[in-house]
C-alpha cells in the first residue's frame, strides 16, 4: 500500500526540481462520511494533492490554503495544509458534477492560494479558472506571476490520489535557453506518458526511475503527510461571534444551546446555556 507523503527530487544535471504527492488512508479520513459523488472525489482530491505540493515549497511555517468560491454547482471548494503536512478540505456543491466539464464546475468563481506566515503577513495570489482543469490553471497562473513554469498532474483512482509538481528553477546549471527549453520540454513530456494505472499504483522510486532512467534524479527523504483538522471550541466560538449578539441572545431564547459539526471532520460541538451567555458577556466588555 503506498504512504501518505510528500517526496521532494531535483536533477542534477538541469535546473528542474520536482515533488510527487501520494494520499491514501489520509485521503480516506477526508473524506469519511462526506458522502462525496465520484466526481466531487476527483475535484477534493486534485485540490488536496496541488495543496501540499504547493505548501511543500514555502520556505517558512504556516499554512497555504486554496479556495474557489463561486455560484455555480460547487460554491465553495476549500483545502488547507501546513508546514507539517497536515491538510484538511471540503467540497460545498449543490449536484454530484458527474458529466459536467471543469469550466462549468465554477460560475463567477475566483480561486485563490493564501499562503499564511505563523510570522509576517499573509499574501494571497489569484487563479484564473479558465483553463481545462486545474492543473492547466495552476500552471497558467505560475507561468504568470512566479516566472517559473510549473507542470501539475492529477490522478484519483480507488481512493488513491497522486499529483506530481515539476519547476523549471531560474538558471544555475545550464545557461543555454535552447537546451533548458529542451529539457524542460522532455522532462515534462515524460512525465505527461504515466498512464493512469501507474499514477496509482507505482511506488514513487519506480515511478521516477520508469520515466527518468536516463536523467540524474536526486531522491529527497519523503515527508509524512495527514489529514488533520485544527477546529476547537474556541475557534467555533469566533465563528459564532461573528453571527452578531442579536442573533446569539435569539437562539438562546429558543433553543438554549446550539449544536454544531465542524464541516471539515464532523466533530460536534455543543455549547449551553452558560457557554452562549459567556460569549455574549465576553463580547459585551470588549
Ligand atoms: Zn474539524
Amino acid at each position: 500500500m503506498l504512504s501518505d507523503s510528500l517526496q521532494k527530487f531535483l536533477f542534477d544535471e538541469t535546473d528542474i526540481r520536482g515533488a510527487i504527492v501520494t494520499l491514501n488512508k489520509s485521503f480516506a479520513d477526508l473524506i469519511d462520511d462526506q458522502g462525496y459523488s465520484s466526481a466531487q472525489l476527483q475535484l477534493i482530491a486534485e485540490f488536496s494533492a496541488a495543496n501540499i505540493l504547493m505548501t511543500g515549497n514555502l520556505k517558512f511555517e504556516g499554512s497555504l490554503i486554496l479556495q474557489a468560491r463561486g455560484t455555480g454547482p460547487v460554491s465553495l471548494v476549500t483545502t488547507e495544509c501546513d508546514e507539517q503536512l497536515n491538510f484538511r478540505g471540503l467540497i460545498d456543491a449543490s449536484h454530484d458534477l458527474v458529466d459536467i466539464p471543469f469550466t462549468d464546475v465554477f460560475t463567477d468563481a475566483t480561486l485563490a492560494i493564501t499562503v499564511e506566515p505563523k510570522q509576517g503577513h499573509r499574501y494571497q495570489g489569484i487563479v484564473s479558472l479558465a483553463e481545462n482543469d486545474l492543473a492547466a490553471c495552476l500552471q497558467a497562473y505560475f507561468q504568470q506571476s512566479e516566472q517559473l513554469p510549473t507542470w501539475f498532474r492529477f490522478s484519483e483512482s480507488d481512493g488513491v490520489v497522486r499529483g506530481i509538481m515539476l519547476q523549471a528553477l531560474p538558471a544555475q546549471l545550464c545557461m543555454d535557453k535552447d537546451k533548458r527549453e529542451e529539457d524542460w520540454t522532455r522532462i515534462c513530456h515524460f512525465a505527461s506518458t504515466l498512464s493512469a494505472q501507474e499514477m496509482a499504483s507505482l511506488d514513487n522510486e519506480t515511478l521516477l526511475h520508469r520515466l527518468y532512467h536516463e536523467e540524474v534524479v536526486r531522491i529527497f527523504d519523503p515527508q509524512a503527510c495527514r489529514f488533520h483538522c485544527s477546529c476547537s471550541k474556541e475557534r467555533l466560538e469566533r465563528a459564532l461571534l461573528s453571527m452578531g449578539e442579536p442573533q446569539l441572545r435569539e437562539i438562546l431564547a429558543e433553543d438554549g444551546e446550539i449544536k454544531t459539526n465542524c464541516h471539515f471532520c464532523q466533530t460536534e460541538y455543543l455549547f449551553n446555556e452558560d457557554d452562549i451567555r459567556q460569549l455574549i458577556q465576553g463580547k459585551s466588555s470588549h
